[in-house]
């Protein structure tokens, strides 16, 4: 190998280049956590340019890390700014300094969690995080966990897991329950769990978007009397589209006497449990078989982080445990589970510290604070909006989704009354349709966003709506 024709940095960098290349990293970082309240929540213009220019294909030799910083900071400042405290589209994720240098250090060590043999004690710290979480929903201590990438991955669990519990291996006449206001992530799920499509049964929603319990039993009975077998109902605890709330404590009834699993999607709603507030709001969510989090939406966290909680943890192993002769050394795991036997995953990231350092650092009081925050928000602005006769809510929120839209506007007046709002570029709301009617709606999930921010949207839409 002829060592002068090689220029890149070598596979492993000298200590100075090492360190070198990490305070630029975080030099930026902190800069960029400081400058957040100030920078355009929808990023600079020409995002599709930016990303042509970036077209590239790795070069032989490497190249030095200044020139490839410079591009990234260029892909990065051509994003919307989902951490900014005015980014109220979707179901937005704060992002946390602690969880990166989590990160940061799990994947520098590279610690291996996919079986319990290699490093107990970094799945020891991921079960901390799962167990806590299970103890929010007073889950009992046969309950397991698993984390994942998100929610549409726990969903997938969940409900494959509810099909082999329930159904076993012929599943063809299985049919589950749920809402048209339900994550397309947990439909796509049944599909991939190889359900077929009319297996999906679409329950009637009331006036507020939540399930109507007593048509659900009707649909469970009905089928049953024709022959089908029902297994599965999933319940949404804050829907994306309005922030509804299934009422989970008469589904969990409906799902004892009818012997259906109740998956509980709470993707967006689940943390909401850490306040006074939500627990009151999501009660009956105990009495769940499986509920899925996204940290990395209630809890700020990066994205890439999703948990899956199941209360009988023996029906989540069967439904993932698949014996490999090549995993023979490893042993059977006693305490600390295996997470490869729980989940469809077998090699992957520690993402347990990018859980756990936060938690710890940060305290969970700060947690609950942050959340209790967005539900007082969301009364200001669900409050002053009302005011205004210009607007109409036809719903009031039931978490922390503020749905919206210009009294007698049709859609079109609707749409131009959304490009308004973000034009000014301080705030970015999405929209959605509800009984077929464009509707935009606000979400306060980022724990940035604080009673000025509220202020200035109230302003914003005021002022947008005058137009
Ligand atoms: C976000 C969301 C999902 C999907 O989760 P991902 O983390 O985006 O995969 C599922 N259900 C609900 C209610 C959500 O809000």
């Amino acid at each position: 190998m002829n060592q002068s024709a090689q220029h890149g940095l070598p596979l492993d960098p000298l200590p100075g280049d090492m360190r070198g290349m990490a305070e630029v990293v975080t030099e930026y970082l902190v800069q960029f956590f400081c400058s957040l309240a100030e920078r355009p929540v929808n990023g600079l213009p020409a995002k599709r340019e930016a990303a042509r220019r970036l077209r590239a294909t790795p070069s032989e030799q490497g190249r030095d890390f200044a020139s490839l910083f410079g591009e990234v900071r260029e892909a990065i400042e051509h994003s919307y700014e989902y951490c900014s405290p005015g980014y109220l589209a979707y179901i937005p994720g704060g992002g946390l300094f602690t969880s990166a240098l989590a990160d940061f250090l799990a994947q520098g060590v590279n610690r291996y969690v996919g079986v319990s043999a290699l490093s107990p004690a970094m799945v020891q710290i991921e079960e901390n995080v799962l167990r806590w979480m299970a103890s929010l929903f007073d889950f009992p201590a046969g309950a397991r966990g698993i984390l994942t990438t998100g929610g549409s991955l726990a969903n997938f669990s969940a409900v494959a897991t509810a099909r082999h519990a329930r159904l076993g291996e012929d599943f063809e006449d299985g049919t589950f329950y749920t809402t048209d206001q339900v994550h397309a992530c947990v439909t796509k799920s049944a599909r991939l769990a190889g359900l077929p499509h009319r297996a999906a049964r679409m329950v009637p929603t009331d006036r507020e978007w939540r399930m109507d319990v007593g048509a659900l039993r009707d649909m469970v009975r009905a089928d049953r009397a024709a022959g089908r077998r029902p297994f599965l109902v999933v319940a949404s605890a804050g829907t994306t589209n309005t922030g509804a709330v299934d009422p989970l404590a008469g589904i969990g009834q409906v799902a004892v006497e009818e012997g259906l699993w109740l998956h509980v999607d709470a993707a967006y709603g689940g943390f909401f449990q850490l306040t006074a507030r939500g627990r009151q709001r999501l009660a009956g969510i105990e009495r769940a078989d499986s509920i899925t989090l996204d940290p990395h939406k209630g809890l700020f966290l990066p994205y890439g982080l999703g948990a899956l909680l199941v209360r009988d943890g023996r029906a989540l192993r069967a439904a993932h445990h698949e014996a490999a002769d090549y995993l023979q050394d490893l042993g059977v795991a006693e305490e600390l589970p295996h997470y490869n036997e729980y989940s469809p995953e077998l090699s992957r990231d520690a993402r347990g510290l990018r859980v756990w350092m936060p938690l710890v650092l940060h305290g969970v009081a700060a947690f609950r604070a942050a959340l209790d925050e967005k539900l007082d928000l969301t009364d200001v602005l669900d409050a002053a909006l009302r005011e205004d006769a210009r607007l109409e809510l036809p719903w009031r929120p039931q978490l922390t989704v503020v749905p919206f839209r210009l009294a007698g506007g049709d859609d079109d007046a609707n749409r131009r009354f959304l490009e308004r709002i973000n034009a000014a570029r301080r705030i970015f709301c999405s929209s959605t349709l509800l009984d077929g009617r464009f509707t935009l709606r606000a979400c306060l999930v980022v724990h940035r966003t604080h009673r000025d921010l509220i202020d200035a949207a109230i302003e914003i839409i005021r002022a947008a709506a005058r137009e």
